[in-house]
């Protein structure tokens, strides 16, 4: 399947008033240097909304920030739903600001992930379900404050976790039989070296520092799967389920690693 993320949601920094450097909170960690609570700007967001050691964020100890992706939320909140305005030259309206974003980044995950699903042969029987959801949050995306403000985010997300589900299981089980299913099982550690994993159910499943080398996840389905420090090298991942940037880039892999057409190669990963 050859699928393109749509450019609305992928981060836009160019067009983002620096708003996940503010609304999010850092805790000091193996992943971020510093404690910073949630409002509060980053000290290393300079001027015009750029961080200032953007070049350098893993050598000085900020991988998570590396490893974050808010889907195009941060654009779309400073340039639709605030329409260009920002929290600096106007410091009334952050609060607002940065509860918007973290709602949007919800949203725009859920977009993410259904434009995934629906992106396959497989789910042409679902698609008017997702398309008709799709539709909904993408009308929220493009509202006001008020209605991001006013929608059950939970229900929502309840609603497309279930849709998910459906389309993942008529996907893997199309042309071929499913693999083993892990869904939410903690697997941290584990050892799936060269295993034959396709077509299994990793969702939700904690597979922290797991030996993944050589294994062949192809049509996986990975969707909120904990891949902290896991082992990709050689491992094949094309067609895998609802993988994404960040879950990518908090794991470990190579040049040998196969990746889905949509993601990137971790800069950090050797070569
Ligand atoms: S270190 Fe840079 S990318 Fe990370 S939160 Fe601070 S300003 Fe943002």
């Amino acid at each position: 399947m050859s699928w393109t993320v749509h450019a609305d949601l992928r981060a836009d920094c160019e067009n983002c008033a620096g708003l996940c450097c503010v609304a999010l909170p850092l805790s000091a960690s193996a992943d971020f240097a510093i404690d910073k609570d949630a409002g509060t700007p980053c000290p290393h967001l300079g001027d015009g909304f750029r961080c200032d050691i953007h070049g350098e964020l893993r050598q000085r100890g900020f991988p998570g920030c590396t490893a974050y992706d808010c889907f195009g939320a941060g654009q779309r909140v400073t340039q639709v739903t605030f329409r260009g305005r920002d929290w600096r030259s106007e410091p009334e309206i952050a609060g607002d600001m940065m509860e918007a974003f973290r709602r949007m980044r919800r949203v725009h995950e859920m977009l993410r992930l259904l434009e995934e699903a629906w992106s396959h042969e497989a789910t042409r029987q679902i698609t008017t379900m997702m398309t008709l959801t799709i539709e909904d949050l993408e009308a929220i995306a493009q509202g006001d404050l008020e209605s991001l403000f006013d929608i059950d985010l939970d229900h929502r997300q309840k609603s497309v976790g279930i849709l998910l589900e459906i389309a993942s299981a008529v996907i893997r089980t199309t042309d071929g039989s499913a693999g083993p299913l892990h869904g939410r099982a903690s697997l941290v550690g584990a050892r799936f070296r060269d295993a034959d994993l396709r077509r299994a159910s990793f969702r939700g499943a904690l597979l922290l520092g797991a030996d993944l080398r050589g294994a062949d996840l192809r049509l996986a389905d990975l969707l909120g799967a904990d891949l902290r420090g896991a082992r990709l090298d050689g491992a094949d991942l094309r067609g895998a389920l609802f993988l994404t940037q960040p879950q990518l880039e908090s794991a470990r892999g190579d040049a040998s690693t196969r990746l889905p057409g949509h993601l990137d190669r971790p800069t950090h990963w050797p070569t």
